[in-house]
């Protein structure tokens, strides 16, 4: 055996993934699993340059490293994903103890460079490879006892948004091609995976490079796979979001209720400085086109407050938005300026206090909207897909419905993550649900979310 890894993660699934495939890769070498990172031989930091503060807690994990570093000599230490591609050779400058820096499209690498970092010379390595999207996904590490599989439909993003420091640090779009993805799917059929997410950037984008197969195809393909129950995708664009994609999600019970469209806010004017091609009429008719064909859909979405330059007005166009769409779930964020973008380059006249404030305010009146849906949804049966134990009660289980939505329940017999079980809601928080299982009812079968 070589030795021991940790890998210690920020950010989105994107990244989770990446990990998965990273530590899948050290496995490979013969690594195994470490206790704790000041215990392990290769440390690797898997980080996300989203927001300023993802960013600093990178550096705080470093200087918490640094004494066992310094008390272990073979220690490699590693800095990949967004932070490595951003800030490159500035990580070794300011932590000359850093071995490895690898942008998320040099992961691939990983291998050679290790073997090479123990002379301790530091290596960079920030190339936006092509043909990156194929790396390491042969072999994954995926995290125990989970029900759900994560698949990397494409890389990259080719969008504009002045805010987003994702196409500087992923680079331009690259998609996997559709056998390869079916594959992958099959094979984790095969492993007894119930659910998959298919994971872009722009996922509604994606195109097979040899069949020019859309995001629909692969959907329906996918949902033609034997045992697999559930599929997901994220993060889709509001100008990618085609009508067949919608279709493919009524017609094929297998891909889940449930879809993500990041609105980031409600100002037409605001909408065109962050460049996102789309105003709030567009939004709100997208939503419209979204529900027409699904009913019963859940719609989350991604907010930013306090974007340089946002007025009263316009913040509150975006709580007026909100309370129209009605959304079921929402990530919202103050505005935070990333190095090298347009909007960071902006005048920013609003204060820090008021950002944080429009934020608490937004959150309140998401946190309402989620009750009051959650409220409406007591009484009814569902099918979950169950996870496991529920956190806050070990006695009872947790598990998803289509939507999304979190379920808890006790049940008289023993269940596993992957059970498929009927459960009535009878009680509802902003965040999740509890609830009663349907003894008597067969388990399995439909795969929509309310059923009585
Ligand atoms: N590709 C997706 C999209 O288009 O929405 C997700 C990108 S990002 C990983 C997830 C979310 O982070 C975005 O939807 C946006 O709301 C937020 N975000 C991105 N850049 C930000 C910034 N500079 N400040 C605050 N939030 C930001
Ligand atoms: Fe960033 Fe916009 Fe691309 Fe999403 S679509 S990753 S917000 S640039």
């Amino acid at each position: 055996m070589t030795g021991t890894y940790w890998i210690e993660t920020w950010g989105c699934q994107m990244n989770e993934h990446d990990s998965e495939k990273m530590a899948g890769s050290l496995e490979g070498l013969g690594y195994a699993p470490a206790a704790s990172a000041p215990d392990a031989d290769v440390v690797l930091l898997n980080t996300c340059a989203i927001r300023e503060k993802a960013e600093e807690k990178v550096y705080q994990f470093l200087e918490k490293l640094r004494p066992a570093r310094a008390a272990n000599d073979g220690m490699i230490v590693g800095v990949c994903g967004c932070v490595a591609q951003l800030q490159g050779q500035g990580i070794r400058d300011r932590l000359p103890f850093v071995d490895l820096v690898l942008g998320p499209r040099a992961s691939g690498k990983l291998p050679e460079y290790l073997a090479r970092a123990k002379d301790r010379r530091g290596i960079v390595d920030t190339t936006l490879y092509q043909d990156s999207i194929l790396a390491g996904t042969e072999n994954v590490r995926r995290q125990p006892g989970r029900v759900k599989a994560y698949v990397t439909v494409m890389e990259g993003c080719n969008k504009t948004c002045t805010y987003c420091v994702v196409p500087a640090t992923r680079g331009r779009e690259e998609s996997r091609p559709l056998e390869a993805l079916l594959g992958e799917v099959r094979r984790l059929a095969g492993e007894g995976y119930p659910e998959v997410e298919f994971l872009g950037q722009n996922v509604n984008a994606w195109r097979c490079p040899a069949t020019k197969a859309h995001l629909g195809d692969l959907l329906r393909a996918a949902g033609r796979v034997a045992g697999i129950r559930r599929i997901r995708f994220t993060t889709s664009h509001p100008l990618h979001l085609s009508e067949d994609i919608l279709r493919a999600m009524a017609e094929v019970p297998e891909i889940c209720d449930a879809l993500h469209l990041p609105v980031q806010s409600g100002s037409a004017r605001v909408l065109k400085a962050m460049r996102r091609g789309y105003d709030a009429e567009k939004y709100l008719a997208k939503a419209e086109e979204i529900r027409k064909w699904n009913p019963g859909v859940a719609l989350s979405t991604d907010v930013i407050v306090g974007f340089p330059g946002e007025t009263e007005a316009e913040f509150a166009e975006t709580l007026a938005l909100v309370r129209h769409v009605r959304f079921d779930q929402m990530f919202s964020f103050v505005y935070s300026p990333r190095p090298n973008t347009v909007a960071s380059m902006l005048r920013d006249d609003v204060p820090a206090e008021r950002k944080s404030e429009r934020l608490a305010e937004l959150q309140a009146l998401q946190r309402e909207i989620q009750l009051e849906r959650h409220r409406a949804l007591v009484g009814r049966t569902f099918e979950v897909l169950v996870e496991g134990r529920s956190r806050r009660r070990e006695e009872e289980y947790a598990g998803r419905t289509t939507c999304n939505r979190m379920l808890n329940f006790p049940s008289a017999r023993p269940l596993a993550a992957g059970d498929v079980v009927r459960v009535k809601a009878t009680w509802a928080s902003p965040v999740s649900l509890r609830g009663e299982r349907d003894e008597r009812a067969a388990d399995g079968g439909e795969t929509r979310e309310a059923m009585a």
